[in-house]
C-alpha cells in the first residue's frame, strides 16, 4: 500500500465506538470517510439499536477513554456530562468492593463518566456530524469485501431499504462492524488464510435492569462489587445514568449467569458479596424488563500477526479483540486504537505495509486490557492446572489486590493502570514492588455502607415505594 492517501476514499464499517471514532481519525489524511452502519438511525439518545444489543447494560466510559475520545473528537466530555451523563471520580464516587475489601475513598486516582451507551454513541455522532468529510450511510449493511487475498479494494454493500447490493471501492478499509463482525468469512471468500484466534472464555453472562431509585441514593455515587475467582463469581454495578435512572447489572461466570426473570434476578442480587445492591434493589422502582446478554469471553483475532490480513484492510475495536465488559475497557480501548490509528497516520500516511503497520500498532494498545480480562477470566478455567510461571503472576496480583485495599499509594497506582491510565508494567515498579511485598494484612477497611447509612425503606403506599412494572 505503498501509496500517498492524499484525496483517497476511506470505507469505515460500522458506526459504534471504534468506527465513529476511527472515522474522524481518518479525516486529516483522505478526502472522504464514509462510514457505514446496518441499523437505521433516528438520532434520539434513547433509540435500541439492534446492531448494539449491549446497550442495555451498564456502559461506563473510563476517564482514559473519554480523553481519547476528545483528543479526537474535542468537547465530547463536556457535551456528555451536559447532556446528562455523571462524572464520577474513582475510587470515592465509585464503591468499590474489591475481592481483598473496599478500597479506601482516596481523592480521584481516575474519573469515569457514567451514561447509557445509547447516549454515549449519540453525543459522539453528534460531534461527528461537524465535521464535513465524514458521510454517515445508514441502513446499510456489509456483506462482503472486494479485491483479492493480498489487497482488499472496497466493500460490497447492501441498502437495506431497497435490498440493492452494490460495490463500494475505497483506499482503506477498516472493519469496525464489532464482536459480531463477519470479516473472518468475508476474508475467506477473498481466500486468504483463516486468522489464528485466542480464546479465554469463562463462560460470562450479564443481566441488566433499569430502575429509579430514591434521590437518597445519589449522594453514593456508583457502586461495584467485583467478582472474587475465590468464591462465587458473581459480581453486580449500579450505575447513575441519565434522567434520574440508574442501571443494576449484574455479572456471573459459567454455571452462575445471573437469570432474566424477576424472583431469579432479585435472588442473585440478595446472594452477593455486600447486601448493599439487595436493598437499592428493594428500594427500587423497576422501570422495564431484565435483559440478558451472554456468550462473553475474551476473544483476540490475530490480525496483526505477519500474513494475516491483506493490504488495504485494519480491523480494530470489539471485531479483532473484544474482553469481558466486567473490567470496563471495551470502549475506551476503542478510542484509544482510533488515536493511535491517527498517529501511525502522522508519520507517515504513505508507508509501504500501511495497513500492517496500523494492525500491529493496534494490537499493541489492547495489551493491557487483555492481560486484566483474559489474566482474571483465566482463574475460572480449570482445565489446566497453572504453571510455577502463572502461579508466581497470580500469587503477586493476589497480593498486590490486597496491598491496594491497605496502602493509598498503591490504590492510586493500580487504579491509574486498571483503568488505561498507565501501563500495567508500573505495577511491578519497585517503588510498588516495595509496598506490595511487604503489606501485612490488618483489619480491612470498613465497609462505606453500614446499614445506618442506607437510606431508609419508604413505608408501604407512598409514591415511590416498589411497584410492579
Ligand atoms: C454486556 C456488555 C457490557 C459492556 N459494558 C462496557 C462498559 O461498561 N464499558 C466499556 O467500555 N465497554 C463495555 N462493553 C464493551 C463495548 O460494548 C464494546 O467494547 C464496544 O462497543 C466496542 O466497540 P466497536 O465499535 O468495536 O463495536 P460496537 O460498538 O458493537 O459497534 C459495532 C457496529 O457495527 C455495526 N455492524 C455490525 N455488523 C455490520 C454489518 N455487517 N454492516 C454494517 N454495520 C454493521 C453494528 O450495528 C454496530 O453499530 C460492554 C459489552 C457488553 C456486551
Amino acid at each position: 500500500m505503498a501509496e500517498d492517501l492524499t484525496s483517497r476514499r476511506a470505507l469505515v464499517l460500522g458506526a459504534g465506538m471504534a468506527g465513529s471514532t476511527t472515522a474522524a481519525a481518518l479525516t486529516p489524511f483522505f478526502d472522504r470517510v464514509t462510514l457505514v452502519e446496518r441499523d437505521h438511525i433516528t438520532g434520539s439518545a434513547t433509540d435500541r439499536r439492534p446492531g448494539l444489543p449491549q446497550a442495555a447494560h451498564a456502559h461506563l466510559l473510563l476517564g482514559s477513554g473519554a480523553r481519547w475520545i476528545d483528543t479526537l473528537l474535542p468537547g465530547t466530555t463536556a457535551a456528555l456530562v451536559a447532556a446528562g451523563a455523571h462524572r464520577l471520580s474513582m475510587p470515592a464516587q465509585v464503591h468499590t468492593l474489591s475481592p481483598h475489601g473496599w478500597l479506601p475513598p482516596i481523592p480521584e486516582a481516575q474519573f469515569l463518566l457514567s451514561a447509557t451507551r445509547s447516549l454515549i454513541d449519540s453525543v459522539v455522532r453528534e460531534r461527528l456530524r461537524t465535521d464535513g468529510k465524514i458521510e454517515l450511510r445508514a441502513g446499510t449493511e456489509v456483506v462482503g469485501l472486494i479485491g483479492d487475498a493480498t489487497r482488499v479494494r472496497g466493500a460490497r454493500l447492501r441498502d437495506r431499504t431497497t435490498g440493492a447490493v452494490r460495490e463500494e471501492p475505497a483506499t482503506l478499509v477498516v472493519d469496525a462492524t464489532g464482536a459480531t463482525s463477519a470479516v473472518t468469512a468475508w476474508l475467506a471468500e477473498l481466500g486468504t488464510t483463516p486468522v489464528p484466534t485466542t480464546v479465554v472464555d469463562a463462560g460470562v453472562g450479564y443481566a441488566t435492569r433499569a430502575l429509579r431509585l430514591p434521590d437518597a441514593w445519589r449522594q453514593f455515587g456508583a457502586i461495584y462489587l467485583q467478582a472474587d475467582p475465590a468464591g462465587t463469581g458473581r459480581g453486580g454495578v449500579l450505575l447513575p445514568v441519565e434522567d434520574d435512572r440508574w442501571l443494576l447489572s449484574l455479572s456471573g461466570v459459567r454455571g452462575q449467569n445471573p437469570p432474566t426473570d424477576e424472583p431469579g434476578f432479585d435472588a442473585f442480587t440478595a446472594g452477593l458479596r455486600h447486601p448493599v445492591l439487595a436493598e437499592a434493589l428493594a428500594q427500587a422502582i423497576p422501570l422495564g424488563p431484565i435483559r440478558g446478554f451472554r456468550k462473553l469471553a475474551n476473544r483476540w483475532r490475530h490480525f496483526e500477526r505477519r500474513g494475516f490480513g491483506p493490504d488495504g484492510l485494519v480491523v480494530l475495536g470489539d471485531a479483532t479483540r473484544s474482553f469481558n465488559p466486567a473490567y470496563g475497557h471495551g470502549m475506551s480501548v476503542a478510542a484509544q486504537s482510533a488515536t493511535v490509528v491517527r498517529t501511525v497516520l502522522t508519520r507517515d500516511a504513505s508507508a509501504p505495509d500501511l495497513a500492517a503497520r496500523l494492525q500491529r500498532a493496534v494490537a499493541r494498545c489492547a495489551a493491557d486490557a487483555w492481560a486484566f480480562a483474559s489474566g482474571q477470566d483465566a482463574r475460572y478455567l480449570t482445565e489446566a492446572p497453572p504453571g510455577p510461571g502463572l502461579r508466581l503472576q497470580r500469587w503477586y496480583m493476589d497480593r498486590l489486590g490486597r496491598a491496594a485495599v491497605h496502602r493509598t499509594a498503591v490504590t492510586r497506582t493500580l487504579l491509574k493502570s486498571y483503568t488505561l491510565d498507565a501501563p500495567a508494567g508500573r505495577l511491578l515498579a519497585p517503588r510498588v514492588l516495595g509496598q506490595v511485598l511487604t503489606v501485612t494484612t490488618g483489619p480491612p477497611p470498613p465497609s462505606p455502607f453500614p446499614p445506618e447509612v442506607l437510606p431508609q425503606r419508604l413505608p408501604p403506599g407512598s409514591a415511590t415505594e416498589r411497584t410492579a412494572p
